[in-house]
């Protein structure tokens, strides 16, 4: 009798479009689907309290759509090698199959694991089925990798994207002995800062699916002009469903691309959206070239770039009270969703790095434990991308006016009115600014200054000037 295969699920919480499943059935051998919570693996980078949130609901997900194909997701605490180990001597398995990961530790793991198993004569096939092109796949003509997207991008163009698999039909086998999935802790108890946030997701395949459906059919059309516009649910919010994998780019990029034969979809706006999973490719990219991007900048001469240390600044920001309402708008979406509009990221982050010059990983490490999709490579690449200290970065000297990236993005002031209800009578033409509107109208919109809602943190223009009087000790050390 044929022993069975063991799938260790990982960031690949589906069954659709899933190579190593398929690798698995093409055998002819039953599968013993796993999944294994090793809380020391990542060390620093293990799931942040809100991923934590998500990666429950994902496994529950998966684990009721695994048992209503006949079979029982099996789910063990501990570490990963020796979890495996027993599993193999419990069920007889010899081959594990995986999806393979790109994080810095994860990669080490799988290295590691492939070892050890080795002498034990157990056999650890890695697939790929995370990202659209292996990293490696685009290099230059001189074959070293891209710093700067528009060539990467340029060069992915060139490549044909295989059509997603379909969910095969799987002989599930299973182990014995599953955890109970509550008994992980992976939701927030006391207090339970998540409550309510059913109604903004669907974390699992199924949810991401109907997710990418709903995108395709309200939004496609209109993303290359309403993605930057924080109020309107413009763009896919695929970026957590994405993460943990319950759906792969290769599907998200394909149901676009079936979305060029209809006419009243611009083709543009179709093209938009894939670069943007282009950048979700080149910080993998640039993850697996320069793995210290989550942890060092990636430019050298940032390495001495002075950074202010200030807790009490850093906690105003982290909890949305610096008074610039577009900041505080955006904080506070993210504290209450786990989630923040890609434009309003950015403002947040320039915020942090250069109005208050507080090191990005600061924010980097806030994001990483409140945002719902953070990503070691998305987050650490973007990050290092505001700040100005990464691969193909904003130059420094780019500093966002909050107050008009406030009146260019959020012109009636609905995004702000829904975050920061304390501003919610104020008129538009003050909504982004309230210090300088006069105390008439502040009465009237019933805000007094200082108590209702914050006096701004810092000035403008005097924190614009300190910033660039700060990089450019970056620009004399870069010529020197
Ligand atoms: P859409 O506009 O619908 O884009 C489709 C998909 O493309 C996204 O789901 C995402 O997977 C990818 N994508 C879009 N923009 C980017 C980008 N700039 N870089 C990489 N991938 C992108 N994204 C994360 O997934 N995880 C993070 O931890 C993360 N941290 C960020 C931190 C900062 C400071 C900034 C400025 C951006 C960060 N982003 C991160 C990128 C981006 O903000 C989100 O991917 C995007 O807002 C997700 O929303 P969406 O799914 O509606 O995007």
């Amino acid at each position: 009798m044929s022993t069975p295969i063991i799938l260790w699920f990982r960031q690949d919480l589906r069954l659709a479009d899933h190579p190593a499943l398929n690798a698995a059935v093409r055998e002819d051998r039953s599968v013993i689907p796993v999944y294994i919570h090793d809380e020391d693996a990542a060390g620093q980078w293990s799931p942040g309290g809100a991923s934590a949130w998500w990666l429950h609901h994902s496994l529950s997900s998966l684990s009721e759509s695994i048992a209503s194909k006949g079979g029982e997701l099996c789910l063990r605490r501990g570490d990963t090698l020796a979890t495996l180990k027993e599993l193999c001597a419990e069920t007889g398995a010899t081959e594990i199959y995986c999806t393979r990961r790109y994080e810095p530790w994860a990669a080490d793991q799988e290295k590691s694991l492939h070892e050890s198993l080795k002498s034990e004569d157990i056999v650890l096939k890695r697939y790929s089925g995370s990202l659209l092109f292996e990293p490696g796949e685009l290099l230059t003509q001189g074959g070293s990798p891209f710093k700067v997207f528009t060539p990467f991008w340029r060069a992915a163009q060139t490549k044909t994207i295989a059509e997603p698999l379909k969910v095969p039909k799987v002989d599930w086998s299973n182990a014995k002995n599953s955890d109970e999935l509550e008994d992980w802790s992976l939701l927030p108890q006391k207090p339970n800062w998540a409550e309510g946030w059913e109604q903004f997701w669907t974390p699992g395949e199924a949810g991401a699916s109907e997710q990418l459906q709903n995108f395709v059919d309200d939004a496609i059309s209109d993303y290359s002009d309403a993605r930057d516009i924080p109020s309107r649910p413009a763009t896919s919010r695929l970026s957590p469903h994405l993460h943990l994998g319950e759906l792969s780019p290769r599907q998200v990029w394909h149901v676009a691309e079936q979305q060029r034969r209809n006419p009243s979809i611009p083709q543009a706006a179709i093209s938009k959206f894939q670069a943007e999973l282009g950048w979700r490719e080149f910080s993998y990219h640039l993850l697996h070239f320069f793995p210290h991007i989550p942890t060092d900048s990636f430019k050298e001469q940032f390495a001495g770039f002075p950074w202010v240390t200030n807790s009490e600044q850093l906690e105003r920001w982290q909890k949305g009270q610096t008074g610039y309402p577009i900041v505080d708008a955006g904080m506070r979406e993210l504290w209450q969703t786990g989630f923040m509009h890609n434009r309003v990221r950015m403002v947040v982050a320039s915020f942090l790095c250069k109005h208050l010059r507080i090191h990005w990983k600061e924010g980097e490490a806030w994001f990483w434990d409140t945002l719902v999709d953070a990503d070691l490579a998305s987050n650490g690449c973007s990050w290092q991308w505001v700040a100005g200290s990464g691969a193909d970065a904003a130059p420094y000297f780019r500093i966002f006016n909050p107050v008009a990236q406030g009146e260019k993005f959020d012109g009636e002031g609905e995004y702000v009115r829904r975050w920061v209800p304390e501003l919610a009578k104020m008129p538009n033409k003050f909504i982004h600014a309230p210090w300088i509107a006069p105390k008439e109208i502040l009465t009237a919109a019933g805000v007094d200054l200082g108590t209702d809602y914050p006096e701004p943190l810092v000035d403008h223009k005097e924190a614009r000037q300190a910033a660039l009087d700060a990089y450019e000790t970056v620009k004399l050390r870069a010529a020197s």
